[in-house]
Parts: structure tokens; C-alpha cells; sequence
């Protein structure tokens, strides 16, 4: 079996980093349409036409959309199954970092800032896509009713190391890794697959300044592969994970980050 993908994805996002490689590695890989949505208008449209330009024969569609925002989220869904019929598979990728600051000294606004957007966001995308996927008839054999794959991080099963003080998006990774696991069990019977990704670091705009500025070279020093990810090393893992190559995966948490957690 070849690891190939079909019909409609639905990709959040996907304006930069991952989900715009995951767009890409989709593209090469079969998908006949798909939905990329994030809140940079921008950066969305951007990706859109260079998508429309390198794949002529692929549908594309940008909404904009908050992924924190219940109306936002449902108008998203809704548009893209208007356009295409329906969602094969849920990319939910949108998410932000926030700024490091420990415990003791984070207010309540920067601590729900980012559980807004990287945790409820995931919720609120995969209740609409579970909702969907619902009403749709099965494909039978190992494609089933959908597949939504959530991208958590390293830090959704581990803790960070000392410089990284960022307990907001540690709670909001492990939450993704506990809500995939509750899904999962909870509709796998009903064909719909949910897994998730827990990438390391990986050369993508949200890290690029510490990247540039050399003060994540101690970490790449002890990532046994000593370097960050290239972004296509993830996606590639997510085309994986959504195809049904990774039939029998199911609310698995699979960690691609170059060994930093062994
Ligand atoms: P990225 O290049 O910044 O892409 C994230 C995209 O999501 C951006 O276009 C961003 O827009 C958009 N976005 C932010 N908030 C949004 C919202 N409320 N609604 C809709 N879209 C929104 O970052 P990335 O590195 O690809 O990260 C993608 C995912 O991977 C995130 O969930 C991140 O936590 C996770 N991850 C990244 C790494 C890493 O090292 N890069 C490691 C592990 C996990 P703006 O540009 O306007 O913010």
C-alpha cells in the first residue's frame, strides 16, 4: 500500500510551518481538494496561490478563520463542505507559543491566550469535524468515515527543560494528547480515526527568531540528532497518520522529535 491520501482535507494552520507543509506533502500525495484555514489573511492567501500554482489539477480553498471562536470555527467547516461535499480529514495545527514566563509570574490573560487557541481550538475544531464526519457514509475497509489528526507537541508528554518556562502551552499540548485518547475510544467504532502528532523542534516560523539568534543551540546539542526538524519531516509523519497506511493507529500520541524525550 502506498501512503496516499484522498479526497478532502481540512487543514488549519495552514497559512505557515506545518500546516502549510502538510498541505504540500498532501498535494503530492492525492488529495483531490482541500480547505486551509488560519487567522494571517495574509500568509493564508499567500500559501493558497502558491498551492493553486504548483498544483493545478488540486482544489484549494482559503478560509479565514479563529480557531478559538465557536461562530469562526463552524462557519469554516460549513464553507468547506459547501465547496467540496464533504471532510475526509481534519488537520487541526493551528496554535501559537507564547511568550516563556514561569508560573508565579504569568497573569491569567497570558495563560488563557494560549489555552484558547491551542487548547480550546483543538476542542471546538474537533467537535465541528466529528459532527461532519458523522453525517457522512463510510468508505469502508481502512479509510472508514475520517481521520482528524491533532498536532500536540514533545511538550504534550514530557515536561520542558529548564530555559523553557511555558507552563500555558505544556497544559494545552497534554490536554490535545488527552482529548485525542477520549475521542479516539469514543468514536473509532463510528469509522472516524483520531491520532495525534508531539513534534519536537522543528525550523518553522513560531521558533525561527531562536533559531536565528543561536540561543536553542544548547538544545539542539542535546536532541541525540542535534539539529531541529525540517518541516517536511513532520508533515510527512502527518500524511502517514492520515492515510490509511496508519489504519490501526488510534488515539496515539506519536512522537517525532529527533530522540529529545528518550
Ligand atoms: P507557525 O508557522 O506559526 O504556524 C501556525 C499558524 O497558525 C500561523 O499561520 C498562525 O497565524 C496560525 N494561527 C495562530 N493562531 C490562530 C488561531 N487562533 N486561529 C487560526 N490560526 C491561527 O507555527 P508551526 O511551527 O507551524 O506550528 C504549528 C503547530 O505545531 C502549533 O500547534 C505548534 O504548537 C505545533 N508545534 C510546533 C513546533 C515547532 O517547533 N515549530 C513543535 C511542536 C509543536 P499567525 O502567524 O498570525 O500566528
Amino acid at each position: 500500500m502506498a501512503c496516499q491520501v484522498k479526497g478532502t482535507a481540512f487543514i488549519t494552520g495552514s497559512g505557515s510551518g506545518i500546516g502549510k507543509a502538510t498541505a504540500i506533502s498532501f498535494a503530492q500525495n492525492g488529495i483531490e481538494s482541500m480547505a486551509l484555514v488560519d487567522l494571517n489573511l495574509p500568509l493564508l492567501e499567500r500559501t493558497r496561490d502558491e498551492l493553486r500554482a504548483l498544483f493545478p489539477k488540486i482544489k484549494v480553498e482559503a478560509f479565514q478563520a479563529n480557531v478559538a471562536d465557536e461562530t469562526s470555527v463552524e462557519n469554516a467547516v460549513r464553507e468547506t463542505v459547501e465547496h467540496f461535499g464533504g471532510i475526509d480529514i481534519g488537520i487541526n495545527c493551528a496554535g501559537i507559543s507564547g511568550a516563556p514566563t514561569p508560573t508565579d509570574r504569568m497573569t491569567l490573560a497570558e495563560w488563557q491566550k494560549v489555552i484558547d487557541v491551542n487548547q480550546t481550538g483543538v476542542w471546538l475544531c474537533q467537535r465541528a469535524l466529528i459532527r461532519q464526519m458523522l453525517q457522512q457514509e463510510s468508505r469502508g475497509g481502512r479509510e472508514g468515515r475520517g481521520v482528524i489528526l491533532n498536532v500536540s507537541s514533545m511538550f504534550g508528554v514530557s515536561g520542558p527543560p529548564g530555559p523553557f518556562d511555558i507552563p500555558h502551552y505544556t497544559a494545552a499540548k497534554h490536554a490535545v494528547v488527552g482529548l485525542t485518547k477520549m475521542d479516539a475510544k469514543a468514536y473509532s467504532r463510528q469509522g472516524i480515526r483520531i491520532n495525534a502528532i508531539c513534534p519536537g523542534f522543528v525550523d518553522t516560523p513560531i521558533i525561527k527568531q531562536q533559531i536565528e539568534s543561536g540561543s536553542m543551540n544548547a538544545v539542539f546539542e542535546m536532541t541525540p540528532v542535534g539539529r531541529p526538524a525540517q518541516v517536511e519531516e513532520i508533515s510527512d509523519a502527518i500524511l502517514f497518520l492520515s492515510s490509511p497506511m496508519s489504519s490501526y493507529m488510534c488515539g496515539a500520541a506519536m512522537v517525532v522529535d529527533g530522540g529529545f524525550t528518550v
